[in-house]
């Protein structure tokens, strides 16, 4: 009995590995009918700074809805387009159609837009974005980047030259779930990023834990010395934006404000809180 049930666990392992080798292939199949098939729409969050309590920018985030396999989420999908290389077709999409959907917004409104270190290796990543810029008529200080430190981990003469030939263009560069890759401080002085965006890990323990409390702190008055901007992630409660004002944090982005939200409800979004005009008042018959 015990040796078939060896067996038995033995095989059960094997199907699981080749499932999700199954799966992993079929998910990259249908990747690429994504943008062909046009299943891809960006989402977008709204960023509050905590000064004047105003809409600063939206994130654009990326969905993909399967007609079979339904919504699969960027954590799982994005990896896939990464490794099988799509990411840069995909990328090149969404700095597009974010650059475009943005140009309804009001002016001082800008939006950030997600890059995977593959496509900040590109070699053509300026040339991209100047195009993005071009062709949807966004001023550039409107679009903001956002790396994860995991940019910064290779040939980081490349990275910086990549990064500063970016800002020449005029758009802002933020570093992204900042506190969860292989830190080095060393990068922040090398390179002056415009905000620092503490990730949720930290945010969402911090009305909570003293010890998550202490690195928030910290990394706001870091920042903030180095002149940069910051934002918490995640941010799912009232207490939370309480404890990151005290620390002078200067923006939140999270589910206590909103959800993203998609670009049909932006603009009613910025109304509502008296940040954007009321639409013009269908005309008389
Ligand atoms: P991220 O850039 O750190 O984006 C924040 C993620 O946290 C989003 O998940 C957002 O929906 C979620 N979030 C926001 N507020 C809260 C909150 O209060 N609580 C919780 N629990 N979650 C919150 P999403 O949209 O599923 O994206 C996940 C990750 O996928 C992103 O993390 C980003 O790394 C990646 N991603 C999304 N869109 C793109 C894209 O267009 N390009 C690339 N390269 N990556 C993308
Ligand atoms: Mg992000
Ligand atoms: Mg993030
Ligand atoms: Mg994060």
């Amino acid at each position: 009995a015990a040796k078939a049930a060896g067996r038995g666990q033995f095989s059960f392992y094997t199907e699981s590995m080749e499932a999700r080798v199954v799966k992993r292939l079929g998910l990259e199949r249908a990747l690429r009918q994504a943008i062909p098939g046009q299943q891809l729409r960006l989402v977008f969050q709204p960023q509050i700074r905590l000064d004047d309590n105003r809409v600063s920018a939206f994130e654009a985030l990326v969905r993909w809805t399967h007609p079979e396999l339904g919504e699969v989420p960027p954590q799982e999908f994005i990896p896939v387009a990464e490794e099988a290389g799509m990411i840069h077709d995909i990328g090149k999409w969404v700095l597009h159609q974010a650059c475009k959907e943005a140009r309804a917004w009001p002016d001082r409104v800008r939006v950030a837009v997600n890059l995977s270190p593959l496509q900040v290796m590109a070699r053509d990543l300026r040339a991209d974005v100047a195009h993005a810029l071009a062709t949807s008529g966004l001023p550039p200080e409107r679009l903001e980047i956002e790396i994860t430190e995991s940019v910064l981990m290779g040939d980081s003469h490349i990275t910086l030259a990549k990064l500063h030939a970016l800002r020449e263009l005029g758009v802002r560069i933020a570093l992204d779930d900042f506190g969860t890759g292989y830190s080095s401080l060393a990068y922040l002085r090398r390179f002056p990023f415009d905000q620092l965006k503490i990730d949720r890990s930290f945010v969402r323990e911090i009305v909570t834990r003293p010890d998550a409390r202490a690195i928030v702190r910290a990394t706001i008055e870091m920042a903030n010395a180095l002149r940069m901007e910051t934002l918490a992630e995640g941010v799912e409660d009232e207490r939370a934006v309480e404890v990151l004002r005290e620390h002078h944090c200067g923006s939140v982005q999270g589910f206590l404000i909103s959800p993203p939200i998609r670009n049909d409800d932006v603009l009613d979004f910025l109304r509502a809180r008296s940040e954007a005009p009321e639409p013009a008042p269908a005309a008389q018959s």
